[in-house]
């Protein structure tokens, strides 16, 4: 799918939660488009210079070639992004391709170990719903997180990795204390020495009766980089005090929205970046309302139209609201772990290298003698890295940090199975 095709033009309805997917995949793959209502002039003349007479939306035009009631899967596969497995045994299996197995795929393609990568939706992770990057080392002016995915995904297939996308890993187990094996979507199984596990983040659910209804309507969960570009005077709601919120709320007020920040602490800066709390402060188009909470949502035409928020004197409003942004944080993906003997922290994340020894003692069931590895979980061969990774940063350096540290890492495991065999 790398590099980035020519501008692509795409007609669709702005609240059609198919039409708003596909402009969230290619705004998050970094493939830029001109986006158009149907009944705009600019798609009344695309679709007549096309001879579309009965157009199925949403329709995408790339040069010449037509995507009728296109969908993700289609243009992937037009666009390359759909490629099987070339070989059935790698070095190393890569579980996401967030910034963490990213850092990963390009150290370990560099030195040489074949590598595959499989992702079950497109590069990048969290850092592709990111508008901006301020803190990633070598970007003083910060930079987009879909393009750093890009970029990043570009440079690991460069030295050779093979990504596998738009299929997630569903089942796996380890064969003989030496082999992994790894099953995919539509029957496909991949063996590899080692592993890394990097799935990341799921967003946090907020349970608000009606809520899941209006999932793409105008509730979103993230900080809805896609809608940034459309939203010039609606009113926007967005609810969270991280750095995904603070920079969701700044997009959108920089795009001209009205923007109400429902946050339920009493101070903004417990969890954000100082230089955020700064500009949400200093910037005219921002309501932060401290102390409060969503209580109800309002639709009109399936679509949403209000909300109803509390704060913690128990005064409610209804406001307008075109769009709701649910920024409130992830909850790690391990429910894959208890299957496969990987241990975790109290709060759902994967336990890794010393913080596995209790008083001084190798985990139960650990067969090898010696500790595990800084980055090993409690399983031989199987490391963790990123968000996912009990006492990470959760931030994309850190992230690409330990992709790159866990890289290191397997080539001791590598040299351990070359000396058993
Ligand atoms: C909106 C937002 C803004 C942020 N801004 C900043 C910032 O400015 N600076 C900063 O340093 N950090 C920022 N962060 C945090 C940063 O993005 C994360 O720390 C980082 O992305 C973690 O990387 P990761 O690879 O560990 O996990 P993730 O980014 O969560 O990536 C995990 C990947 O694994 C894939 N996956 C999961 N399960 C499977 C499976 N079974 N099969 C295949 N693939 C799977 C997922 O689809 C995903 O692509 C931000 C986060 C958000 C949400």
């Amino acid at each position: 799918m790398s590099p980035a095709r020519p501008t692509v033009q795409v007609i669709g309805r702005r609240l059609e939660p198919a039409d708003h997917r596909l402009r969230d995949f290619l705004t998050r793959a970094d493939q830029p488009y001109d986006f158009y209502e149907p009944d705009s002039p600019e798609a009344l003349d695309l679709l007549g210079r096309h001879a579309i007479a009965e157009a199925r939306l949403p329709v995408v035009i790339d040069g010449d070639q037509v995507f009728n009631g296109a969908t993700i899967e289609a243009l992937a596969e037009a666009w390359g992004g759909f490629q099987p497995p070339a070989r059935a045994h790698y070095d190393l299996a890569i579980v996401g391709a967030g910034p963490a197995g990213l850092g990963a795929a390009v150290y370990a393609a560099s030195d040489g170990l074949s590598t595959i990568v499989f992702e079950r939706d497109i590069p990048g992770g969290q850092a592709s719903h990111t508008s901006m990057i301020e803190n990633f080392f070598g970007f003083p002016d910060g930079i987009e997180g879909a393009h750093l995915a890009r970029m990043a995904a570009r440079q690991a297939e460069r030295f050779g990795a093979e990504l596998i996308l738009l299929r997630g890993v569903t089942g796996g187990h380890w064969d003989d204390e030496t082999r992994w094996h790894f099953e995919l979507a539509g029957d496909v199984e991949v063996t590899a020495d080692v592993a890394v596990a990097a799935p990341g983040m799921e967003w946090r659910r907020l349970d608000v009766e009606g809520l899941d209804e209006l999932l793409d309507r105008g509730v979103y969960y993230g900080a809805g980089r896609s809608e940034a570009a459309t939203c010039t005077g609606d009113d926007v709601v967005v609810v969270g005090a991280g750095n995904s919120a603070g920079q969701a709320v700044m997009s959108f007020a920089d795009a001209g929205a009205r923007v109400t920040m429902v946050v339920r602490g009493d101070v903004l800066g417990r969890t954000m970046s100082g230089y955020l709390v700064d500009r949400i402060g200093e910037h005219p188009g921002i309501d932060v309302r401290l102390r409060t909470q969503v209580r109800e949502v309002h639709a009109d035409h399936e679509r949403l139209r209000a909300v109803t928020i509390e704060d913690a004197a128990g005064a409610v409003e209804r406001r307008p609201a075109d769009g709701l942004f649910l920024c409130i944080g992830g909850e790690p993906r391990t429910g894959w772990a208890d299957a496969a003997g990987v241990r975790l922290d109290r709060a759902g994340y994967v336990l890794t290298g010393p913080d596995l020894l209790e008083a001084g003692n190798r985990p139960e069931g650990w067969p090898l003698d010696r500790d595990p590895l800084a980055l090993e979980t409690s399983v031989p061969g199987l490391f963790a890295a990123g968000d996912v990774r009990s006492g990470s940063t959760k931030r994309v350096a850190g992230a690409v940090g330990e992709g790159a540290m866990a890289v290191a890492l397997a080539h001791r495991r590598l040299a351990e199975l070359a000396a058993a065999v």
